[in-house]
C-alpha cells in the first residue's frame, strides 16, 4: 500500500535551510530515508504536478489559467477535460486523490473533500483549514486501507505573500504535524509513504509582506501582486522505498509500480 503526500512548494534547499526550523518531523524523517534532491529544468507547479502524476510532460501547461479573449484582459481557468493525460488514480480508481493541483481547483476523487479556496488559500484560517481538512480525509482513507494521495498547498502559497516568522511558525509546525500524524498512521499499517514537492522557493524581496486582490474576471480567484518567494528549481522527495527518481515522471513509474 502507498501514501503520497505531495507538499507544494517545499523544495530539498528549503528543508535543509530556511524551513528547517519549522519542519523537525519532516527533517528528521529525511535523515532516516532515502532522501532525493531532484533538479528541475522548471520549478513550475502545473507541469511539474501532472508530469508526478501522469508521468507526462505538457511543456505549454505553464499556467493555471488561459486568456478568453485576445487582448488578454480576461481569463479562465484551465480545466482537467483539457489535459491530454490520464492521472493515477484514473488509471487507478481504487486509489485516493485529495486535493491533487493539477488544475485549479484542485482534484479529488472522493465525495468528502472540498479544496479551501479553490486550492489558494492566503490567510492564516485558510491555510489552517486546508491543513487540518487533507490531513483528516487522508487519515480517514488511510483508515479504510486504500492507497492516498494528498497535497498540501501551504508552503508554496504562504512563501509567496510572506517571509514572516510569526506566520511561519503559526502555519508550517501545524503543516510538519499533520505529515506527522500521516506518516506515522502509513508506517504502522507496514504502508510504503513518498513525501514529494514540485518545487521549492526562494526569497526575492527584502520586504515580509507580499499583496494580493481579488481578480474581477475569475470569481473567487485571488492574485498575488507582490511575491516575497518566488519557485526555485529544486524539487524533494522523501520514501522508503529505494528508488532513486531523477526526474519529476519517473516519480509516476516508482507510484505505478506500488499501487
Ligand atoms: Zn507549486
Amino acid at each position: 500500500m502507498l501514501l503520497v503526500v505531495g507538499v507544494d512548494g517545499l523544495g530539498y534547499y528549503n528543508l535543509r535551510g530556511n524551513l528547517k526550523p519549522y519542519f523537525t518531523f519532516l527533517s528528521k524523517l529525511s535523515e532516516k530515508y532515502n532522501t532525493v534532491k531532484i533538479k528541475l529544468d522548471i520549478g513550475c507547479s502545473p507541469i511539474n504536478w501532472t508530469r508526478i502524476f501522469s508521468g507526462q510532460t505538457l511543456r505549454k501547461y505553464t499556467s493555471y489559467l488561459t486568456p478568453v479573449n485576445p487582448q488578454k484582459t480576461k481569463w479562465r481557468l484551465i480545466r482537467r477535460d483539457e489535459l491530454p493525460v490520464k492521472f493515477i488514480w484514473e488509471t487507478h480508481p481504487d486509489t485516493v486523490a485529495i486535493n491533487i493541483p493539477v488544475v485549479l481547483p484542485p482534484i479529488s476523487n472522493i465525495p468528502d473533500f472540498k479544496p479551501v479556496r479553490y486550492g489558494i488559500p492566503l490567510y492564516i484560517n485558510e491555510f489552517l483549514e486546508e491543513i487540518d481538512k487533507v490531513k483528516e480525509a487522508a487519515l480517514k482513507y488511510l483508515r479504510k486501507n486504500k492507497n492516498v494521495l494528498c497535497v498540501f498547498s501551504t508552503v508554496d502559497r504562504l512563501l509567496h505573500i510572506t517571509a514572516n516568522p510569526i506566520k511561519y511558525a503559526k502555519i508550517l509546525f501545524p503543516l510538519d504535524g499533520a505529515i506527522k500524524t500521516l506518516i506515522t498512521e502509513a508506517l504502522e499499517r507496514n504502508y510504503h509513504f513518498i513525501i514529494v514537492s514540485d518545487h521549492g522557493m526562494q526569497r526575492i524581496s527584502n520586504e515580509l509582506e507580499g499583496e494580493f486582490h481579488l481578480r474581477t474576471d475569475i470569481p473567487g480567484i485571488r492574485n498575488i501582486v507582490k511575491n516575497i518567494h518566488q519557485h526555485d528549481s529544486f524539487a524533494l522527495y522523501i520514501s522508503n522505498l529505494d528508488d532513486y527518481p531523477q526526474k519529476l515522471t519517473d516519480i509516476y513509474w516508482i507510484m505505478r509500480s506500488h499501487l
